[in-house]
């Protein structure tokens, strides 16, 4: 007989937190709770084999399970010494779903099921409370027909509101039993009407009911769209929790709340969270009422005047603190809480390891392994490289002039700018048309999951902290502002009132997520720095990772920049970059639209100076530091002139008619210029290019290294390399200007030269290339694209496709296709150094930023990677994980 359902309760139970697969995070939480001897109320769960038989069987229930529901049941009366159903002393349950990685899209809990127009009455005397009672079965009434009869709540809403109205009551009066007893009558007359059929009152159809609109739930569009964002198989299932009541609502000494170990925002050691008085089940995260803060100290720093749970209701606080430091210890991670107080004994529902920002999690890490719970090791594993990114993001500079509109709640940390728009619909599409937008909203919903991804930030007018904004955002890495209550949104006229001003959709705002200010118009940003708990973090990865970590950089400011966040060289340097500006372009076409080597020199005179002072600064930036320098390699085509008043400019340069230049710039047209006119064919076919730059980079070379003090050994790089032939035309060229350098200053010049393999034939054949490359960097922008055939600028208006339709997992410009292109990185790698057994391997495409393909890089034992300055961080980081992943691996 296959067991289907695990009890817990009482100091024990049949699962534990090892058995997530089994009884979903939930119920393993709950069960490794009572293990620990926790106060958990007593309950069981229905395992996620349930869930996949149910639909492996018509959705049909596995024949047993009924028998060890009713077994359970029992259990957990005897528990309780109460009775499921029973007229006189009635258990009442909660029904709550669980999958095993927590789901938005799940069914909402039910509380207090087994309440009828019976049980109600003597729950009532019961408790001597029959407010309680009857507050309860409204609740219950509302939840029930809202998530297992689809009946919506605003149905409820509006007869709750009727009736105050008809009452003369305000928003605070209090309701009384009478009142709430009249609520349930409305309510109930309600359902017959919608439904043609009464509201169940048989506690047992009204546990059945519950228990299938769980497992209904996890075949729901929603849930199914979740699952496949998350890549959750649905053979997962979800599992059922069905646990004793306990109430939050009996009266002044009974609270609900939800509390985080640590300061989820900014990672503080700390009890953080919010509770209210007399509430039950999600008051708290609903956002109808205020919610107090836990501690004495949150007070005071909010300035609430609300009191704190550890002022009105200390026992259960000293006991939440007890369990929170235990429960810490025992997971070795923050902890995200739920509890109720049942007249003033705290009762725990759930813990599961907390959401947290980077930051948080990054001070988090630091902090845990510096008070010894975990090792620097999993300190480093423990952030994901991606989350960096948040950090690595523009904050308002202090003193740019800021024009306060309102202030919310500091839900998700960093500044945003954008216009507003108050639809998730608008904020997809403004981002389609590359414009950046702020959501706002009343509140958000899981419908507005990819509205929010879309925004640079959020900001919603009402919520807490833990509201439904605030978790997302801070999930993702945005930017969140929420409860800003003196906000008012229009959807009607799209204007927002804020301030005393009239804002419309598209007018401009910002948002800081770090102290709640919402602010008129565009401001200043400040760049980002490694501090703090970054810095220690980023000290503890370089101290277990194997490969270096260049940037690719042209710029002082890029180069500057990388240097700050621990580039260990630059990895790529683009020359071309630097002929875009000013004067240079008009030299660059002088020097294209020449039709002879004379024209070429004279016009390369010119841009030798400029070329040359360029990379003086970039050498004693890099004071140093390995710099690989590429040699021209753009398509011609691409700088060539194309308005009559730019032909004029070059030609009153040039002294020629711009006639005969607009014949020659057509003349050098390509219909396919990426496999065309460009790389080392520059340099073959003009040679004096190549010297040029080669002159350029060895004077440099020697004026920085006086300079600065530092010697500078240039890498020259070779770029589209097909055969070992172009390599060694060029590299003659490179030299014979070195020799020649070196004699007209009277030093010995040290440098190298390799080349780029980014072209397959190139792979293939870098056993041949190797015996004259003394390094080759992989650029695996121009390999993906020559390899699969695709063209990356073109690649838009059909990857989507390939990727709804499985083709494709991920998008093979960012994350490298390892089984293609990276079979050809390995081949070359291993072909090169059979040549030359010290041949340095680097890799320079954007995929040097992405966590899985610097994880490849490692696999395959490259030196270094090399990307864009803001991601040196991350990926300091991602091959600190990949080297730590290898060592794991090789432990067995
Ligand atoms: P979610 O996964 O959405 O957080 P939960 O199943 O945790 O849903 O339930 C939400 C809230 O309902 C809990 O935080 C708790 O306040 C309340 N709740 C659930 N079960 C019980 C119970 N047995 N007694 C009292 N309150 C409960
Ligand atoms: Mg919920
Ligand atoms: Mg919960």
């Amino acid at each position: 007989m296959t067991k289907w359902v695990y009890t817990f309760g009482d100091g024990q139970a049949e699962g534990n937190s090892g058995l997530k697969n089994l009884l979903g995070g939930k119920g393993a939480n709950l069960a490794e709770m009572c293990n620990l001897g926790l106060p958990v109320p007593p309950g069981f769960t229905i395992s996620t084999e349930v869930c996949t038989a149910f639909y492996e069987n018509d959705r049909r229930y596995p024949l047993d399970l009924a028998a060890q529901v009713d077994a359970a049941l029992r259990h957990v009366g005897t528990l309780t010494g109460r009775i499921f159903g029973d007229a006189s002393n009635p258990l009442l349950v909660s029904v709550r779903s669980g999958a095993r990685a927590s789901m938005p899209g799940m069914m909402d809990t039910v509380l207090n099921l087994g309440l009828n127009d019976v049980t109600v009455e003597a729950m009532a005397s019961l408790a001597s409370n029959p407010r309680f009672a009857w507050d309860s079965y409204r609740r219950f009434i509302t939840m029930y027909s809202n998530v297992v009869l689809d009946l919506d709540h605003h149905n409820f809403e509006d007869i709750l509101e009727e009736f105050k109205d008809s009452k003369g009551f305000t928003l605070d009066t209090e309701l009384s039993a009478e009142d709430w007893k009249q609520i349930v009558g409305a309510y109930k007359n309600c359902v017959q009407e919608k439904l043609g059929r009464p509201f169940p009152q048989d506690p047992h159809e009204q546990l059945w009911g519950a228990i299938g609109a769980v497992f209904g739930s996890w075949m729901n569009a929603r849930a199914i769209k979740y699952r496949e964002l998350h890549s959750i198989p649905e053979s997962w299932g979800t599992a059922v929790n069905v646990q004793a009541m306990v109430f939050g609502n009996m009266g002044e000494t009974s609270a609900t709340g939800v509390a985080f170990t640590r300061n989820p925002s900014n990672g503080a050691k700390e009890l953080y969270g919010e509770f209210l008085l007399n509430a039950q089940g999600e008051d708290v995260v609903a956002g109808i009422r205020t919610p107090q803060d836990i501690t004495e100290a949150a007070r005071i720093a909010a300035g609430s005047t609300k009191p704190s749970l550890e002022m009105s209701l200390p026992e259960a606080y000293a006991e939440l603190v007890r369990i929170y430091g235990l429960l810490e210890k025992h997971y070795r991670d923050m902890q995200d809480l739920e509890f109720t107080v049942q007249q003033g004994k705290l009762w725990m529902l759930q813990t599961r390891n907390g959401k947290r920002t980077a930051k948080a999690a990054l001070r988090i890490a630091v902090d845990l392994a510096n008070e010894g719970l975990i090792t620097r090791e999993e300190a480093i594993q423990r952030i994901d490289p991606a989350a960096l990114d948040q950090l690595l993001h523009p904050t308002i500079d202090p003193n740019a002039t800021r024009v306060v509109l309102s202030t919310g709640l500091p839900a998700s940390p960093g500044a945003a700018t954008g216009a507003i728009v108050f639809t998730s619909e608008e904020a997809e599409q403004a981002v389609k048309e590359k414009r950046k937008v702020i959501l706002v909203r009343v509140e958000t919903s899981p419908e507005d999951i990819h509205g929010m991804h879309a925004a640079e930030g959020i900001l919603t007018t009402r919520g807490g902290m833990t509201s439904h904004a605030a978790v997302v955002a801070r999930g993702m890495g945005k930017p969140c502002v929420s409860g800003a209550g003196a906000i008012r949104i229009d959807m009607v006229s799209g204007t927002m009132t804020a301030g005393g001003r009239v804002l419309k959709r598209g007018d401009f705002i910002t948002i800081d997520g770090s102290n709640g200010q919402v602010l008129l118009g565009e401001i200043a940003m400040l760049q980002p720095e490694l501090s703090g708990e970054f810095g220690t973090l980023m000290g503890w990865a370089d101290a277990f990772r194997r490969l270096r970590i260049r940037t690719n950089a042209e710029t002082p400011l890029d180069a500057r920049t990388a240097v700050k966040f621990g580039a260990e060289g630059i990895g790529l340097c683009r020359t071309e970059h630097m002929f875009f500006d000013g004067d240079r372009i008009i030299a660059m076409r002088e020097m294209i639209l020449a039709d002879d080597e004379k024209g070429r020199r004279t016009a390369l005179d010119k841009l030798l100076p400029m070329q040359r002072s360029d990379f003086v600064e970039l050498f004693e930036i890099m004071r140093g530091l390995p710099v690989t320098i590429r040699l021209l390699d753009p398509p011609l085509h691409e700088f060539l002139p194309h308005e009559a008043r730019e032909i004029q400019e070059v030609a009153e340069a040039m002294g020629t008619n711009a006639e005969k230049l607009r014949l020659r710039a057509l003349e050098l047209k390509e219909s396919n210029p990426m496999l065309g006119f460009r790389g080392c064919r520059l340099a073959v076919a003009y040679p004096e290019i190549a010297e040029m730059q080669a002159r350029a980079i060895f004077e440099a070379a020697i004026e920085a290294g006086r300079k600065s003090g530092a010697p500078v050994t240039p890498e020259i790089m070779v770029p589209l390399v097909m055969t070992k032939a172009e390599l060694d035309l060029v590299k003659a060229r490179i030299d014979a200007m070195a020799k020649m350098v070196g004699e007209e200053q009277g030093v010995e010049l040290n440098y190298s030269v390799g080349t780029m393999i980014e072209l397959p034939r190139a792979a293939l054949k870098a056993g041949d290339i190797a015996k004259s490359a003394e390094f080759f960097s992989f650029g695996t922008n121009d390999l993906t694209q020559t390899t699969l055939g695709i063209s990356r600028d073109d690649a838009g208006s059909f990857l989507g496709s390939y990727k709804a339709r499985n083709i494709l997992t991920e998008d093979p410009f960012v994350t490298l296709d390892q089984e293609g292109v990276g079979e050809l990185v390995q081949l070359a790698a291993e072909r090169g150094r059979r040549t030359r057994p010290d041949i340095k391997l680097g890799l320079c495409g954007e995929h040097g930023g992405d966590p899985a393909s610097i994880a490849f890089c490692e696999s395959v034992g490259l030196d270094y990677v090399s990307c864009s300055p803001f991601r040196v961080p991350i990926a300091r980081l991602a091959a600190a994980q990949a080297a730590l992943g290898k060592v794991t691996k090789a432990e067995g």
